[in-house]
């Protein structure tokens, strides 16, 4: 019988599908990116069993609580705010940071980066809605911070990220996602050296049809793979 996870996952993929054909994308080209904060162990690894490999946590302290138990062969990815004095703790845990929204944060990444002796894949997160309790950096400022990251060497900026408003009807998100697929390709556009951005990573459980009609290349699904999430801590 099927648990709901393999259920919930089995219907989700069938939605990154449909929305891709329908706006004349290969499927292919989405990234299910399961988001596992507040889940625990056993059920994660159920989604892992199911072939989620790849887990979105938005604290530090949960992959490190969760990474020695979920074992080997998961790729780990940071989507939260990320204090710069935590870097330390991921940088030879996490293959892929979301959440880069400082200079101070990013410099740190690369210095952490050149120690461990790695190039750090990050994206940039951006605040579309310009929503005052969200982070990430202005749209107008992009261009500029990652002049500035392309001089890092340690570092490698593989596109942008953003999380949109809470919603209950996705359609609203569908500017956001289109204005940051734009942002994107006007800053390669530029020919900064070392900058040719390729992912982004937008929507979550209510609005990720949307996202990936509108470009998205992760989609960060939480709530649609393991359900309502509880917070006890
Ligand atoms: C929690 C979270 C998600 C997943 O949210 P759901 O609505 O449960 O899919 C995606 N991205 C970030 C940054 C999150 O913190």
């Amino acid at each position: 019988m099927n648990s709901s996870i393999e259920q919930n996952i089995i219907d989700v993929k069938k939605r990154i599908n449909e929305a891709a054909l329908k706006s004349g994308r290969n499927p292919d080209e989405i990234f299910l990116l399961a988001v596992s904060k507040t889940i625990d162990v056993p059920k994660i690894k159920e989604a892992v069993n199911c072939g989620l490999n790849s887990l979105g946590e938005n604290r530090v302290q949960e992959i490190m609580e969760k990474y020695e138990p979920m074992g080997e062969g998961i790729n780990w990815h940071l989507i939260g705010h990320l204090q710069t004095n935590k870097v330390k703790y991921i940088i030879d845990k996490v293959c892929l940071i979301h959440s880069v929204e400082s200079l101070k944060l990013a410099e740190e990444i690369n210095k952490r980066a050149e120690k461990a002796g790695v190039v750090m894949d990050i994206l940039v997160e951006v605040n579309m809605a310009d929503e005052e309790s969200k982070f990430g950096i202005k749209p107008k400022d992009c261009e500029n911070f990652i002049r500035q990251l392309s001089l890092l060497k340690n570092i490698n900026v593989k596109g942008l990220m953003t999380v949109a408003p809470f919603t209950e009807n996705p359609e609203e998100n569908r500017i956001y996602f289109k204005e940051m697929k734009k942002l994107l390709i006007d800053i390669n556009n530029k020919k900064i050296d070392n900058i040719n951005m390729t992912e982004l990573s937008m929507g979550m459980t209510g609005d990720y049809c949307v996202a990936i009609e509108e470009g998205a290349t992760i989609v960060r699904v939480g709530t649609g793979i393991f359900g309502e999430r509880f917070y006890n801590k």
